[in-house]
């Protein structure tokens, strides 16, 4: 009996998710940028939008903390592993590739980095702060892992905050099992709660994420938009979720796209700003998202 999960991967990819832009021009253009060893998620990714952004509009996903996770999630291309120690010279390496960049806004995330006793906040910290000597006006945002929930860790953060946190739900509690192990729902949902309740929500704007194309129901995308919503989110992505090389996970629906519009819909109901595409990551066009906003 045929597989129907496999179906899905042996029918043309829509013409949707196709990004246009040659991917070997992100080779060409990141070669050109002072990276000194650190990395990207749109390379480690496998980005579908790296042919895009950085030749185009001049942005990158900063991946810090090394390109190993100490998870082994089967929808992302990024290799797990045990980490390489942090490097000390990483927030002035950082400070040299955002003065290359010349961007008002700037995106960085790290992987898991779960053997680390606070996870990786301090090194957070030291980046951004290191961010806002060179130039107080830049505008930063970092997608953070979940800590394992540990709220000395999300205190840290606060010694130097950016100005937009992100975290990504991923996909819909019901799945977390298959799609996310190591991490929980509530305990994410948390995250945002913690931040909503004890950061100065006007300077620290929360932003969470999903992808689609996993099986979950639209019901249930709907009900994760208002759990966002209620746990202090403003800022909300979603996108198709499209197999890396190597991963066993398949896509099981290529989302059509009168569902992303009531998503953004729904979204906007909540009070929420939705960036639903079938291209869309969290980190893409951030800043436009972002300047959606007055705040930030
Ligand atoms: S969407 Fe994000 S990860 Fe993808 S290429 Fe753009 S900046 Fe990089």
């Amino acid at each position: 009996m045929t597989n129907p999960t496999s179906i899905i991967t042996q029918l043309p990819t829509p013409s949707f998710l196709i990004n246009p832009h040659p991917k070997h021009v992100f080779r060409e253009a990141i070669a050109k940028l002072p990276m000194n060893g650190v990395n990207t998620i749109c390379e480690e990714a496998k980005c579908p939008n790296r042919g895009e952004c950085l030749p185009h509009h001049g942005t990158i996903s900063i991946m810090v903390m090394g390109s190993i996770c100490t998870r082994g999630c089967p929808f992302c291309a990024v290799t797990t592993g045990k980490p390489l120690a942090l490097d000390p010279g990483e927030p002035q390496k950082v400070v040299e590739i955002a003065r290359a960049l010349n961007v008002r806004y700037l995106v960085m995330t790290s992987p898991n980095r779960d053997e680390l006793e606070d996870g990786g906040a301090s090194q957070f910290v030291k980046i951004v702060t290191a961010l806002r000597e060179f130039n107080p006006a830049l505008k930063i945002e970092i997608l953070v892992p979940d800590f394992q929930g540990k709220e000395n860790s999300f205190a840290g953060l606060l010694k130097n905050p950016p100005d937009v946190l992100a975290h990504d739900l991923q996909t819909v509690p019901r799945l977390y099992g298959p799609i996310r192990p190591g991490a929980e729902y509530g305990r994410s949902l948390n995250l945002f709660r913690w931040f909503n309740g004890k950061a100065d929500t006007s300077k620290v704007m929360l932003k969470a994420g999903l992808m689609v194309g996993f099986g979950e129901r639209e019901e249930e995308v709907m009900e994760v938009l208002s759990d966002a919503a209620q746990a202090g989110v403003k800022f909300f992505t979603i996108g198709q979720y499209l197999k890396p090389p190597g991963s066993t996970l398949e896509v099981t629906e290529y989302v059509p796209l009168e569902r992303y519009q009531r998503f953004t819909q729904f979204g906007k109901s909540l009070g929420l700003m939705v960036q639903a595409s079938p291209l869309t990551r969290s980190s893409y066009l951030a800043d436009r998202l972002a300047s959606g906003s007055k705040e930030v």
